[in-house]
């Protein structure tokens, strides 16, 4: 097999690209591509300051490793889920990582930050875990971004979780969730602007480049993640890929190419009518529905024997 832009021994095959790649060609390829996101979608400039959300894995750990390389202000950002071993380990390859090249990290425990870990909250709130660990992270990753200056969050979805979703979301036809599927969503009523620069990249590529490029990251899947349909839908877009290479970028991609079609693009929408009696954050109500459930979580009358894991700080940095 041999690599396709300079004929070298190719140690990368991507089917869906009918190309093989050396490794400094691959490397080439790949940045390239998060350019081109960037580009595309006016996602940030080199004067903005960008909240990388982290949380060990090797997508987040590359685009931080990719976001640096190209010469972007980042900050990390990792949230302590409180999920047994996982959760210890992913802190503790960030931590590696920011060490290792010498880059700011913040860390926040949702124990703390929301009144328990989030299988707490999943029970006490009657939401899957994925929907308690969402909300929470939507309030904190928007208020550490504002907290230490940043215009920006990023995370590290890649093509296979954008397509997976978007093959989820067209399958119950989730309108609401359709029209805010895009890689960059503007800041809209006091919540930063929120991107996706890996989104033309797929798991394969992002774990070829971590291995390439030495990353340590965490390997196993989050444990809430099991049964989450997310990963049923992403096995169905695997095989659909593995028969037809190029299935997956065509289908997302021919979304967003018509995307605004359907959902056409609303004018930047005014912020919420309150702030939140309780953190200030915008809301649609006066206490924002994140410290609702913290109240829940934290209330004597909830689950007194919940477990409640103690902590000494609410941030500290690498
Ligand atoms: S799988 Fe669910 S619980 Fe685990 S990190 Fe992702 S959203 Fe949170
Ligand atoms: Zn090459
Ligand atoms: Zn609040």
């Amino acid at each position: 097999m041999k690599c396709r832009v300079c004929r070298a021994r190719a140690v990368i095959d991507l089917p869906r690209h009918n190309a093989a790649f050396c490794p400094p060609c691959f490397d080439s390829y790949l940045m390239d591509q998060v350019w081109k996101a960037i580009d595309e979608f006016q996602m940030f400039t080199k004067t903005e300051r960008i909240l990388l959300a982290v949380s060990g894995g090797k997508d987040s750990l590359a685009l931080w490793d990719i976001l640096d390389r190209l010469g972007y202000q980042t900050i990390g950002y990792h949230l302590d889920l409180g999920i047994g071993e996982y959760s210890v380990d992913s802190l503790e390859k960030t931590r590696q990582f920011a060490q290792k090249k010498n880059l700011t990290l913040h860390i926040e425990e949702i124990t703390r930050e929301a009144g328990g870990s989030v299988a707490d909250i999943s029970e006490v709130t009657n939401r899957p875990p994925c929907s308690a660990c969402g909300v929470s992270k939507r309030h904190l990753f928007n208020r550490a971004a504002k907290t230490h200056g940043c215009q920006v969050v990023a995370t590290g979805h890649n093509l296979d979780d954008e397509a997976s979703r978007l093959l989820g979301n067209i399958l119950h036809w989730q309108d609401g969730y359709l029209e805010k599927q895009n890689p960059a969503l503007p800041d809209d009523g006091g919540l930063v602007r929120k991107v996706k620069p890996l989104n033309r990249l797929t798991e394969k590529e992002m774990a070829a480049y971590s291995f390439l490029n030495g990353i340590d990251y965490v390997v196993h899947e989050c444990p809430m993640s099991v049964n989450a349909k997310q990963l049923f839908y992403k096995k169905i877009m695997n095989l659909l890929e593995k028969e037809s290479p190029g299935t997956k970028q065509a289908f997302y991609f021919g979304f967003l190419d018509r995307r605004n079609r359907f959902y056409p693009e609303k004018e930047p929408g005014e912020a919420p009518p309150f702030n939140c009696q309780l953190c200030e954050a915008p809301s649609y109500s006066e206490i924002c529905s994140f410290c609702r459930l913290r109240i829940k979580v934290t209330s004597p009358q909830e689950k007194p024997s919940r477990t409640k894991k103690k902590s000494s700080s609410s941030s500290s940095r690498v």
